[in-house]
């Protein structure tokens, strides 16, 4: 049911389709607000908009390759038109393409920083400025503990995810005159598909590092980002929240 003490605002969400997204997505939409879901394909950010509705929330779709700049400032001007200024940004699209620096192509290096960071650089453009005319909205870029601590192996992954929380700490001081506050949220290990791919050895190896000693949920992130973008969270900006059991202490 929805909190009669939310306003009722315009949510898009990246990588909606499946994991952390569909979690948010989800979740804004219970809070009351209504939800363009955005993901490579159709069939997840459909299947997901149709489930919300059929729930008794608002929501629409739209496949919309985030790491594509044209692509994005099309769908943006597209969803603008058809339902109006987006308020509240959650740049949750991501994707791994592991491998140690020496035996990293140039082409994984590139597409993870395009559809991981490039994407937050497309969509905070294409939508930020109605935002700062309304003098209110939310950004919430889902970093990860990676893009604080590093990882071997994960030479574009973390750096994409580092300059995710720089563009936030950036962002959050351009847009703050005007009652825009811009966050980041770095997740640990979450139960996703992201995470299914590793080995038990891996996932092993993970667990001794975790103080709570268990891998999060997807909604230990949905609920994180439902109460930053909250009429409450209006005094939190170009801040970088932790949600991995421990892992970054
Ligand atoms: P999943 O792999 O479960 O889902 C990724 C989502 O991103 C999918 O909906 C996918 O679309 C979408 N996506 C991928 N590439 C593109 C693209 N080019 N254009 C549009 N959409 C795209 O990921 P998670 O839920 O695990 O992760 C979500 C975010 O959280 C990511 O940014 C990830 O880096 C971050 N994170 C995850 C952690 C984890 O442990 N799971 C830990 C730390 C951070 P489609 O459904 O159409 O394929």
């Amino acid at each position: 049911m929805p909190d009669e003490n939310t306003t009722n605002r315009l949510a898009l969400v990246t990588g909606a389709g499946r994991g952390i997204g569909k979690a948010i997505a989800e979740t804004l939409a219970k809070a009351g607000h209504t939800v363009l879901c955005v993901s490579r394909n159709e069939s997840s950010c459909g299947a997901l908009a149709e489930s919300i509705r059929s729930n008794g929330g608002q929501a629409h779709a739209m496949a919309v390759d985030v790491s594509d700049g044209a692509a994005v400032e099309a769908a943006s001007e597209q969803l603008t038109e058809q339902y109006g200024n987006v308020e509240i940004l959650v740049n949750n699209a991501g994707i791994t393409k592991d491998g140690l620096l020496f035996r990293m192509s140039e082409e994984d290096w590139s597409s993870v920083i395009q559809t991981n960071l490039s994407s937050c650089f497309y969509w905070c453009k294409a939508l930020g400025r109605p935002m700062t005319r309304a003098r209110w909205g939310r950004i919430i870029n889902i970093s990860s503990v990676v893009g604080v601590m590093g990882n071997a192996g994960q030479a574009n992954y973390a750096a994409a995810k580092s300059g995710m929380i720089g563009l936030t700490k950036t962002l959050a001081k351009e847009f703050a005159a005007r009652k825009v506050t811009v966050n980041a949220v770095a997740p640990g290990f979450i139960n996703t598909d992201m995470t299914a791919e590793l080995s038990d050895t891996v996932k092993e190896a993970a667990l001794q590092f975790i103080p709570l000693k268990r891998f999060g949920e997807v909604d230990d992130i949905a609920s994180i980002v439902e109460f930053l973008c909250s009429e409450n969270a209006g005094y939190i900006t170009g801040q970088v929240f932790s949600v991995d059991g421990g892992m970054a202490i």
